[in-house]
């Protein structure tokens, strides 16, 4: 069973890879990509891609065996410089920004190009965003900066429209699945990937079988619950305490589950499950906001139990 995936074993990123190696030969890079990749899709493996691309200086780049390439791999290239959150930030600063465009300006190492990866790039605070717009108007020569974003709406106009964009789109529930059994993944594969969608990276270190006992275990208790048969309190306070966001995950597998039973079947009042799936993103968007988990999702289990009650009335 692989342990380490490269974005060759991901085939979902060809397209991309053969733009970058058509614009790499054509001497057309330029300074400033976007890679635009759906979550748990690799676009942080194909910005590393991307500098081996560049940095190797064989032939048949990127071979994937010279010091260059595994030196890119292991995030260790001296021609190499990633800026990311740090910490418990969920932003990165505009500090990490000021010595990152710092060791891109300075002379190349191998002679060759100087790599920035900003990842992810979204995560950038407004200040930050400011001082690396400089350098993307000014960028020093034989340099690129790859930001990778799975939103980029996120990022201010004035940086998208300097960078070429890549984009990396999610290969289908069917074929993440088929990927993920040719890689040695086992259990129920079928079940993780109702629950954690369409992301093979995700889904690859994911525990496959502890995700389809999450999900079986709440799908019957949230049977149960929409049959008033369960207490919400005591639910909500059990879930809020243990695997939260895999359990919202199962949550909305389940609904979107529910919702496609009943418009096949046309029974249950649709309207008002997709106002609880509704509720159900909004708690999904909100996972990191310090609010009181127990009892957001207590309120939610409510909604269920009277949406049910009021269906069979
Ligand atoms: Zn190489």
């Amino acid at each position: 069973m692989a342990d380490v995936i490269a974005a060759t074993d991901c085939f979902w990123l060809g397209p991309a890879m053969q733009a970058l190696r058509t614009a790499h030969r054509a001497d057309r890079v330029g300074h400033a990509l976007l890679i635009h990749a759906d979550p748990g899709c690799g676009g942080e493996l194909l910005a590393t891609w991307a500098a081996q691309l560049l940095l190797c200086r064989r032939d048949a780049a990127p071979c994937n065996a010279c010091v260059d390439c595994r030196h890119c791999a292991a995030g260790q290239h001296p021609d190499l410089f990633v800026v990311r959150p740090t910490g418990d930030s969920l932003q990165i600063r505009v500090d990490d920004v000021r010595a990152f465009v710092a060791d891109l300006a300075l002379t190349s190492h191998g002679g060759g190009y100087r790599i920035g990866i900003v990842t992810p790039a979204d995560a950038l605070n407004a200040a930050a965003a400011n001082a690396l717009l400089k350098t993307l108007e000014e960028p020093p020569p034989r340099t690129v900066i790859a930001l990778v974003s799975t939103t980029p709406s996120r990022l201010p106009a004035t940086i998208r429209s300097r960078c070429l964009r890549l984009t990396v789109t999610a290969p289908g529930a069917a074929a993440t699945q088929a990927w993920l059994a040719g890689q040695g993944r086992t259990g129920d594969l079928a079940a993780a990937v109702d629950v954690l969608g369409d992301a093979p990276l995700k889904l690859f270190d994911a525990d496959i079988p502890a995700v389809t006992r999450l999900r079986a275990d709440t799908t019957r208790a949230l049977d149960e619950a929409a049959r008033g048969g369960a207490d919400p309190a005591a639910l909500a306070e059990r879930w809020s305490r243990d695997e939260y966001e895999l359990r919202l995950a199962c949550i909305e597998a389940w609904l979107n589950a529910r919702i496609r039973l009943s418009a096949a079947s046309a029974t249950g009042n649709i309207a008002r499950q997709f106002e609880l799936l509704d509720a159900m993103r909004e708690l999904r968007r909100e996972i990191d906001a310090p609010l009181n988990k127990s009892v957001a999702l207590e309120r939610w289990l409510w909604r269920l139990a009277d949406a049910d009650s009021n269906r069979a009335a």
